[in-house]
């Protein structure tokens, strides 16, 4: 079945899953590739199966290469390991409807649904170029380009939030829970990626160090009865992810050129993932 048919059917199965980012309303009318609401605001489906709800442009600050580069050490393992972890602690794997809030290109909800994730599966991100890398590598979920701030997801819907590396926004997340659902929330601890801001930093060492003490408290606050889960791996690179990894990663924005000049001609053979897995419960 071609891309946009599949879509459609998705949303024709799921159209309680999605309200109108406009006026919050239901999408009663469903017709070919186009979702409307009653207040006749509309949406259509593209050729490679995704929605586009944004109502202004945004600018994000991930270009395409930054992209490909993620796209190519993800899919190569670098969360593999953190992501083996985090899916044991989804309560509802089987049947339940799961939502990844800034899923990027998609490799993680994708490799979550081959390790046994089923159930209705939405990821989103606000860079249609992300969401259009998603959707041309995985078809194991529905994609769309959408705002956290604006957004198209009904109420009360959703078993999980994923909420991977991205911004959080803890009303929405408890408006679209059902009422036993869980979010998870990954954040960097203080060694991750440390051999390479170690490379880009060498003659600043304040920049070396990151602390999530603020996110973590803010987590505590909407979730006091919160799960933290450490995990901690080194991942071995080639010359070719270790260019990847170096493209990939917004540490690279603060670096001066000459850091990054010395970088390139100092690869590292491995990197450390150190994050908290926060898990919270409705
Ligand atoms: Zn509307």
């Amino acid at each position: 079945m071609k891309k946009i048919a599949k879509a459609a059917l998705f949303v024709q199965e799921n159209s309680e899953l999605f309200q109108c980012p406009i006026c919050k309303d239901a999408f009663d009318q469903i017709e070919g590739n186009s979702l409307s609401c009653k207040n006749g605001h509309l949406f259509d489906i593209s050729k490679k199966g995704t929605l586009y709800f944004l109502l202004k442009g945004t600018k994000n600050e991930y270009d395409k290469e930054m992209l490909s580069s993620r796209f190519n050490i993800a899919t190569a393992g670098l969360f593999h390991p953190l992501l083996d972890e985090l899916y044991k602690s989804i309560a509802k794997k089987e049947d339940g409807h799961t939502l990844d809030v800034g899923c990027g290109e998609g490799s993680q909800l994708d490799y979550l649904a081959s390790l046994g994730l089923s159930g209705q599966k939405i990821g989103f991100d606000i860079s249609k170029d992300a969401i259009q890398l998603a959707a041309t590598h995985f078809s194991n979920a529905f994609w769309c380009v959408a705002d956290l701030a604006q957004s198209p997801f009904a109420s009360q819907q959703y078993d999980t939030i994923l909420n991977i590396f991205s911004p959080s926004n803890y009303k929405e997340f408890d408006r679209l829970l059902k009422k036993d659902g869980q979010v998870i929330k990954v954040v960097p601890e203080k060694d991750y990626l440390i051999e390479l801001r170690q490379l880009f930093y060498r003659d600043q060492e304040d920049k070396q160090t990151y602390s999530n003490e603020v996110v973590i408290a803010k987590f505590k606050e909407h979730f006091p009865t919160l799960e933290i889960k450490h995990v901690k791996y080194s991942f071995e690179l080639t010359p070719a992810l270790f260019e990847d990894l170096m493209k990939m990663t917004p540490l690279s924005w603060g670096a001066s050129p000459e850091s990054k000049e010395y970088a390139l001609t100092h690869p590292l053979n491995k990197v450390t993932i150190d994050v908290c897995v926060l898990i919270g419960q409705k």
